[in-house]
């Protein structure tokens, strides 16, 4: 099938491409991403997902840069996490009719998405948004389920040297992605201190039965030291008598 696949980025594409290849399709990767901020990592991974496409072979159209449509569609749900379904689900719909409608004016028969690589995606909102925006324009929805490929996925990107960013795109995932690693910092630390604390009695137990074995081995070692001074003493009152 000549097939356009929505790239959100470089390493997210590596494993949905080899596997659409092997599947047979015949592809053009879109990069359609007005969600991504600010601006410079919007060109950071761009440039990321080109040097990659170019050592494959593969063409990459860019949709405009739209960072207002993106305000308009998703960013009105704001900062709110019960917010956040719907403002992802906004976010996709932009994104996947942005290059569902370049598909159909563009000759391609279907669509497929790299977003579902990541295990910290709506996967069932994607699969939802991508058929809806296919529906639309009367072209196919290639939709699949890579989270499995993500830890292959963060091997090879690693492996390439990719440049690989730690939060999804917008300005407020920024935060919320900064806000997660320190709950998860903290939570480890939690979690060494509670086994710290657990293992506190068998840590001064063993520290008591060391200083008991020390003890006894210097009680052992005067003894004999005293008694290998009897013995000298009486060595030496026999040699004088
Ligand atoms: S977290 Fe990701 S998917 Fe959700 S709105 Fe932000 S950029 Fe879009």
């Amino acid at each position: 099938m000549k097939l356009l696949l929505h790239a959100c980025c470089g390493p997210c594409s590596l494993e949905p491409l080899r596997l659409l290849l092997e599947a047979g399709h015949q592809i053009t990767i879109a990069y359609m991403n007005s969600n991504i901020h600010p601006a410079s990592e919007y060109d950071h991974r761009l440039r990321t997902m080109l040097d990659f496409a170019q050592s494959q072979g593969i063409e990459v159209v860019e949709g405009p840069y739209e960072p207002q449509a993106w305000a308009n569609a998703a960013g009105v749900f704001g900062t709110d996490p019960d917010a956040r379904p719907d403002r992802c689900r906004a976010c996709y719909r932009l994104r996947l009719e942005e290059a569902a409608s370049y598909a159909a004016a563009n000759g391609f028969e279907g669509l497929a998405t790299t977003l579902t690589v990541s295990p910290y995606q709506y996967i069932e909102t994607i699969h939802e948004e991508l058929e809806a925006a296919c529906r639309k324009v009367g072209i196919s929805p290639v939709f699949q389920d890579f989270r499995e490929q993500y830890p292959e996925a963060t091997r090879r990107s690693k492996a390439l040297g990719m440049y690989r960013q730690n939060y999804c795109g917008c300005a407020f995932s920024k935060v919320e992605a900064a806000e997660e690693r320190e709950q998860r910092k903290a939570e480890r630390a939690a979690a060494k201190a509670k086994r710290e604390e657990e293992r506190a009695p068998q840590r001064a137990a063993e520290a008591a039965a060391r200083a008991a074995r020390k003890a006894e081995k210097e009680a052992y070692n005067e003894k004999q030291r005293r008694k290998h001074e009897t013995l000298r003493k009486m060595r030496e009152q026999n040699h004088e008598n």
